[in-house]
C-alpha cells in the first residue's frame, strides 16, 4: 500500500481555487439574487469542504503526474540507455530517480577520475618515448652533418659512419621493443607453446652471454649441478627472451666480478619456478612496484647510458603473463636482486 503523504503546494492551490468558487458563488447569490445569508451558508460550507478535498486530490495527482514526466525526461537524456521506466503516480519513483541520479553522479565523477589517471599515464609515456628516441637521435644527426660537411680522413669518416650505424640500431632496438609490447597489449602477439628443456636453454643464454659476463669478470652459474633434462611447456623463444632480458640486467646492474646465479624450483601442481640472483646494486622497495611499468627506471640518467629501452622487464612481465604464469621480484639495495617466474612443467 501507498504511504499517504500531505503536499502542501497541491493543498495551497486546492485551498485557493475553492475559495474563489465559494466566493463567487456568495457574491452572486448574495448581491445578485439578494438571497439572506442564513440560507445558502451551510450548503456553501459543505461546497468549499467537498470542493477542497476534490481540488486537492485532482491537483495533487496532476501535479506528480507532470513532475515524474519531467524527471523521466531528463533521467532518459542523462542515461539514454536506461531500461528503467518509472510507472506514473508511484511517489516513490522520485526517491528512486534521486538515488539513481546520485550514483550515476558518483559513477560519472570515477570515469573522470579514472579518465585523468590515463592521460597523465599517457602524457608520461609520449614525454618517456620522445626522450628515449631522442639521444639516439641527435646522436645519428650530429654525425650525418659532420659527415656531410667533409671530412679528408677516411679513418675519421668510417668511425663516424660506425657511430651513425649504432644510432641507428639502438632506434631499431627501441622501435622493435615497443612493437612487441603493443603487440601484446592488443592481444595480437601469438605463442608459440611446445615441450623444451628450460636448463638447456638456459645454458644456451649463459653461452650468448659469456662475453659481455666477462667484460666486468662477472660470473653465471646454476645453483648446482642438473644433470637431467627439465621439460617445460612453453614458447621457447619468448622464454629465452625473457631469461636474457633477465641475465643481461644482472650484469648491467651488476658489480665488477659480480655473480648471477639461477635457480630452478619444482612446485606443486606441476609448477617450476626460476630464479635469477645477482649480488648488484639492489634496488630500493619504493621502486619495485613500478619496475615492469614501460621505461620505469630507478637511476634515470645512468641506465639510460647502458644501452637498454627501459622496456626490458616490461616485456618480460608481458610475455610471463601471456603464459597465464607469475613474475616476482625482491631486492635490497646495494645487496642484490632476486628475479623469479613461473613455468608450467611438460608431464608427457
Ligand atoms: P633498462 O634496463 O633498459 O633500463 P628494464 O625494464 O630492463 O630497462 O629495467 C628497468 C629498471 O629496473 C632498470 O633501469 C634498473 O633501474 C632496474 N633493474 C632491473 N633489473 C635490475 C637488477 N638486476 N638490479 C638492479 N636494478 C635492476
Amino acid at each position: 500500500m501507498e504511504r499517504f503523504k500531505f503536499k502542501k503546494a497541491s493543498f495551497v492551490s486546492a485551498l485557493l481555487v475553492t475559495v474563489a468558487v465559494v466566493l463567487l458563488q456568495f457574491l452572486f447569490f448574495f448581491f445578485f439574487l439578494e438571497l439572506p445569508i442564513s440560507q445558502f451558508s451551510s450548503m456553501l460550507f459543505m461546497e468549499f469542504i467537498v470542493l477542497l478535498i476534490l481540488a486537492y486530490i485532482l491537483l495533487s495527482y496532476s501535479f506528480e503526474r507532470f513532475l515524474i514526466t519531467r524527471v523521466r525526461e531528463l533521467y532518459k537524456s542523462l542515461i539514454p540507455t536506461t531500461s528503467y521506466t518509472p510507472s506514473v503516480g508511484q511517489s516513490e519513483d522520485i526517491d528512486l530517480l534521486t538515488t539513481s541520479l546520485k550514483k550515476l553522479n558518483s559513477d560519472q565523477n570515477l570515469e573522470i577520475e579514472l579518465l585523468k589517471k590515463e592521460q597523465s599515464y599517457r602524457r608520461e609515456f609520449i614525454g618517456n618515448l620522445a626522450h628515449e628516441l631522442k639521444t639516439p637521435l641527435f646522436t645519428v644527426q650530429g654525425y650525418v652533418l659532420t659527415l656531410v660537411d667533409g671530412i679528408e680522413d677516411k679513418k675519421i669518416v668510417k668511425k663516424y659512419l660506425k657511430q651513425t650505424s649504432k644510432g641507428v640500431d639502438r632506434l631499431i632496438y627501441i622501435i622493435k621493443d615497443l612493437d612487441l609490447i603493443t603487440k601484446f597489449e592488443s592481444g595480437m602477439a601469438t605463442l608459440d607453446q611446445k615441450p623444451f628443456d628450460i636448463i638447456a636453454a638456459i645454458e644456451n643464454v649463459f653461452e650468448l652471454l659469456e662475453m659481455q659476463a666477462s667484460e666486468n669478470k662477472s660470473v653465471l652459474k646454476f645453483d648446482r649441478e642438473y644433470p637431467e633434462p627439465l621439460m617445460v611447456y612453453a614458447d621457447e623463444e619468448r622464454i629465452q627472451q625473457v631469461l636474457t632480458n633477465l641475465i643481461v640486467n644482472s650484469l648491467k646492474y651488476g658489480v665488477e666480478r659480480g655473480v648471477t646465479e639461477v635457480s630452478l624450483e619444482v612446485l606443486k601442481e606441476d609448477k617450476i619456478l626460476i630464479r635469477i640472483a645477482d649480488n648488484g646494486e639492489g634496488i630500493d622497495e619504493e621502486h619495485l612496484h613500478r619496475l615492469f611499468e614501460r621505461f620505469y627506471r630507478v637511476d634515470k640518467t645512468r641506465n639510460r647510458n647502458q644501452g637498454g629501452s627501459g622496456l626490458g622487464l616490461a616485456i618480460v612481465k608481458h610475455i610471463i603473463e601471456a603464459h597465464g604464469e607469475k613474475i616476482f621480484v625482491e631486492s635490497e639495495a646495494k645487496v642484490g636482486s632476486e628475479f623469479s617466474f613461473s613455468l608450467t612443467l611438460d608431464r608427457n
